[in-house]
Formats: C-alpha cells, sequence, structure tokens
C-alpha cells in the first residue's frame, strides 16, 4: 500500500480531469489507447487515454505524478501489475486473491482502489463471446504467472469438473493451487504429468507465444470438440493457437478478445458506463486481418 498521496487525499472529484492513461514497459505497441478512444466514442464519454513508457522503477513516481495532476484512472501492465497491486489504497476481493492489479482508479474520497478486471474479462470472452459453457468440463491452464493468477478465481466459479495448472516450474504452479483451494479443487503438475490427461478447455497463459514457442505438450491432451485459448495475441495465429488447429480443436482463438473485454470491465469501474465490445473486437481483428 502507498501512504504517499496524503497531499491530494481530500481534492474532490471534480476538480480533476477525465485523463486516463496505460503504464507498462515496453508499451509503444499497447492497443489500449485505440480500444479507449473507440469505447469513448461509442458511449460518449469525454476523456483523453494516452500510452506511457514507465519502467517498474519509476512506477510510484509516474502514478503519484498522474494522479496528483488530476488523473482519474491508469491500466498497469508488464511488468507493473504486482508494483500496483502495492501502490493501490484498497483492493477488489479479485485483486486481492490475483496479487496483481491492472486497474487503478481514483474514488471520490481521493482513495486509489486496485482493481483486476483480467478474469473477467476472460470470463466474458469465453462465455459471451465465444459461448461456452463451463460447468462440468475439464480445465487445463498452461502457465503460473501472474495471468494465470488472476483467471484461477473466475474459472472455479464456473464449477468446473476440473482445473490443473502446469508449469514449467512445477512449484510456482503448485503455490497457486494451495492459494486457490479453499475456492475449488485445483491440481498442479509439470508437463511431463500431462501424458495421458485429456481437456475440453486448454488456457496458455505461459508467455512462450511471445517468442513463438510451445510448451511440450502431449498427443491426445484436447477433448473432441475441445476449446484452445491463448490469452497472448498478435496479427497472425500464435503458435498455440496453431497448435489447438492442428489438434482438432472446434475452436481454437487468441486474446484479442480477453484484451478487449478487459477494458470494458476498467471503463465501466472508470465511468460507470459500459460500452459494448462485440464491434470493437470485430474491427481490432478485421484491421490486424488486413495488416497480413
Ligand atoms: P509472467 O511472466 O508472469 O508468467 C509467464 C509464465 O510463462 C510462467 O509460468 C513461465 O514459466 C511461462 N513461460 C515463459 N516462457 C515459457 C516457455 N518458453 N515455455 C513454457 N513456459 C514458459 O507473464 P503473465 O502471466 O503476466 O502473462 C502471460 C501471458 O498472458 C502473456 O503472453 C501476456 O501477454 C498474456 N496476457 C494477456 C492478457 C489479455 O488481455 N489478453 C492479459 C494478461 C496477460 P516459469 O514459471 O517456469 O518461468
Amino acid at each position: 500500500m502507498n501512504d504517499n498521496r496524503n497531499s491530494f487525499a481530500n481534492i474532490p472529484d471534480s476538480s480533476l480531469s477525465d485523463r486516463y492513461a496505460v503504464f507498462g514497459h515496453p508499451i509503444n505497441h499497447s492497443k489500449s489507447p485505440r480500444i479507449h478512444k473507440l469505447f469513448a466514442e461509442q458511449t460518449g464519454q469525454n476523456l483523453a487515454y494516452s500510452a506511457q513508457d514507465v519502467p517498474a522503477d519509476n512506477f510510484t513516481a509516474a502514478a503519484d505524478a498522474f494522479f496528483s495532476a488530476g488523473g482519474k484512472g491508469l491500466n498497469c501492465t508488464v511488468p507493473l501489475k504486482e508494483l500496483a497491486w502495492r501502490y493501490a489504497d484498497r483492493l477488489s476481493e479479485a485483486a486481492e486473491a490475483a496479487k496483481a492489479v491492472n486497474t487503478l482508479a481514483l474514488t471520490a474520497d481521493g482513495s486509489i482502489l486496485g482493481e483486476n478486471t483480467d478474469g473477467t474479462g476472460l470470463l466474458n470472452d469465453l462465455t459471451a463471446n465465444l459461448q461456452l459453457n463451463l460447468p462440468g468440463t475439464a480445465i487445463l491452464i498452461l502457465g503460473a504467472g501472474g495471468a494465470c493468477r488472476g483467471i484461477v478465481a473466475p474459472l472455479l466459479k464456473q464449477k468446473p469438473a476440473s482445473l490443473v495448472i502446469a508449469n514449467r516450474t512445477p512449484a510456482k504452479a503448485h503455490t497457486i493451487a494451495d492459494d486457490f483451494n479453499s475456492l475449488g479443487a485445483v491440481d498442479a503438475c509439470g508437463y511431463d504429468a500431462l501424458a495421458g490427461r485429456c481437456f475440453d478447455l486448454i488456457i496458455n497463459a505461459t508467455a512462450a507465444s511471445l517468442s513463438d514457442e510451445l510448451p511440450p505438450l502431449p498427443a491426445g491432451l484436447l477433448a473432441e470438440n475441445g476449446t484452445c485459448y491463448d490469452l497472448a495475441y498478435a496479427n497472425r495465429p500464435t503458435a498455440f493457437v496453431r497448435w489447438g488447429l492442428a489438434n482438432g480443436a472446434a475452436k481454437s482463438v487468441d486474446g484479442l478478445g480477453m484484451l478487449v473485454e478487459q477494458a470494458a470491465e476498467a471503463f465501466y469501474i472508470w465511468r460507470g458506463v459500459r460500452p459494448a465490445t462485440a464491434p470493437v473486437i470485430g474491427l481490432l481483428d478485421q484491421e490486424r486481418r488486413e495488416t497480413n
């Protein structure tokens, strides 16, 4: 938690301009400014949203400067989500569980709320956009980093038949499973323990796609009519999306939908207005197809 904002803790909300930003490092390829511009146009909200390159060692100073200059909310991405979690004055249940914050919001009493909208974003994409019915299914998460931590609780709320986390470093998967076991059964393992197992939904939450790599996945891992979902997104199909297609997935998609959905949740927290996500996902998807 950060105690460094007492000087402006009681400034009334009306004295602040409607400025928002995404902080991250690197940040130059962020789609967030475009997404929030589209949301603002669609909903008639008057706001400005910029991207700012903020390395981890400058996060607290940059966030203090942003809020003391009247900024109303921040998105925080790699490598800042844990720092944002520490920065917030108070945390939502999702942010507390995830130990990571992707959305900071200045509230009417001057305190900074920390929220994690990644899990809701993924769930909205899976259930509303992709029309998946998750109760009773077998779900596998690959990877045990910050993104995994943000999605376990909302997935458990869907009452899957089983939820397994597999990771290159199995100890990290076991730690997350232990942290969330009170919400529902979560198993953890390394990739070698996946042989002979089969899942309806496989979610890639590793950073492997960013270097066009793939965790070592055994044949037969995906059930018939199963779904593959890569949290990473790119202009071309990621290595994991291609693996899904090659292994008979009924749907094999990347995380563009989750990106737009988590942004919509942040927009709602800040503005109290819920933008329609389908036209924005459709437009961004069309634009990236045209670049190929
Ligand atoms: P972290 O750095 O916290 O975690 C990375 C994970 O990937 C670790 O479990 C790591 O394993 C694993 N990993 C990295 N490289 C490899 C590899 N070559 N083979 C196997 N495993 C590997 O990253 P995050 O959790 O923050 O992000 C994960 C992914 O999710 C990223 O691609 C990110 O872009 C995406 N994401 C997308 C969002 C969206 O809105 N669509 C939102 C949030 C994240 P180990 O523990 O052994 O090091």
